[in-house]
């Protein structure tokens, strides 16, 4: 069996600046740790926290007074802000600053008048976030076929924006009808799908046509994690997405001569590592590691975990929290303690 080990694959800077932020706050804070919704969405890293002592929560007025509350890396909206403030939490936001700058288009977009189809799925953290900055103003576009039917109040006064994990194929094809309905429709300035999905998508739909099998490690909740195994099945190759090697059905590799293993961005390496352990013990599996382009982004932890921080005299580190893009080192594991077997550029030595 031959795996290709997708590169870029698994936490991309947002998630590594908001799950550093909560680990480190478990060191620094004597008391519970609040976060609203999961920090991120993988059930390992809420379970890995919640042994920590975090407790995760949506219900505010259940919080006491003066704790420390936690935003999510999808953001929250105006009202979650407003509940937080009125409790009197010290609130640390560790939305991702790509998720903070679809909100500012937003805010701007209503402040010009402007009618805006938000394209994304309605009941996830994000979309919620960002439809509540102009709840009036905002009409959100889940499907191709919502995309066909939305009815708007002036079509030359319309502006769309996207949900940062959408699978580029779906967006593309709801922003075309959109663009053929309304032909004066403008977009953000800069693309809203973030780097981290189109990276990932971008390697799962340059590769599945050449593999029997794609795999991708990621929680159910997780929507670029899904897209991921939409955009193989989309190309006509079976995807199967697994939380970890528990839910890895040997049905599934059975025959499979080539298997591509890539990881939505909220999945820890650890998790990719076991899964790759398993195909060479089981199916003395050659590991090819994907050399797309790294990623070198890096997000600095919010001002109010430095302030939070300074307070404690606690080192601030410089620079941002990053990710190697072959998946050789991860900080926020080392803190966490969490075993970490590593994997070369090359393949083979994990
Ligand atoms: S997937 Fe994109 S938008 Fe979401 S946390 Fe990562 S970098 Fe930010």
């Amino acid at each position: 069996m031959r795996i290709l080990l997708s590169n870029p694959r698994g936490f991309c800077a947002g998630v590594a600046m908001a799950v550093e932020v909560v680990d480190r706050l478990t060191n620094l804070i004597d008391g519970p740790i609040y976060v609203f919704h999961d920090i991120v969405h993988n059930t390992h890293v809420v379970s890995r926290l919640e042994a920590k002592g975090v407790i995760f929560t949506e219900d505010i007025p259940s919080i006491p007074p003066n704790s420390v509350l936690v935003f999510s890396a999808h953001g929250v909206s105006p009202k979650v802000r407003e509940a937080a403030a009125n409790r009197n939490l010290r609130t640390i936001d560790a939305t991702c600053p790509l998720v903070t700058k679809v909100h500012a288009e937003a805010v701007r977009y209503a402040n010009l008048g402007l009618e805006i189809l938000l394209i994304g799925h309605a009941d996830h953290q994000e979309v919620i976030g960002t439809h509540g900055e102009a709840p009036e103003s905002i009409r959100i576009v889940e499907s191709e076929d919502d995309a066909k039917s939305v009815s708007v109040q002036d079509p030359s006064n319309l502006v769309y924006l996207t949900q940062t994990t959408l699978s580029t194929d779906d967006a593309e094809k709801i922003i075309s009808i959109l663009q053929e309905r309304f032909p004066l429709i403008k977009g953000p300035p800069g693309e809203d799908i973030c780097y981290a999905t189109t990276n990932r998508q971008g390697v799962v739909a340059a590769y599945a046509k050449s593999v029997d099998r794609v795999l991708v490690i990621g929680s159910s909740n997780s929507s670029n994690s899904v897209r991921l195994a939409e955009i193989a099945e989309n190309r006509g190759t079976p995807a199967c997405r697994i939380d970890d090697l528990r839910e890895l059905k040997d049905d599934f590799v059975m025959g499979a001569e080539s298997v591509l293993v890539t990881a939505g961005a909220s999945a820890p390496e650890d998790l990719v590592q076991q899964v790759i352990s398993h195909f060479v013990t089981l199916y003395k599996a050659d590991i090819e590691v994907i050399d797309a382009p790294g990623e070198g982004m890096k997000f600095p932890l919010p001002r109010s975990m430095r302030k939070i921080m300074k307070e404690n005299d606690a080192e601030i580190p410089r620079g941002g929290i990053s990710v190697d893009a072959d998946g050789k080192t991860r900080d926020w594991m080392t803190q966490s303690q969490i075993p970490f077997i590593s994997i070369t550029a090359e393949g083979h030595s994990i």
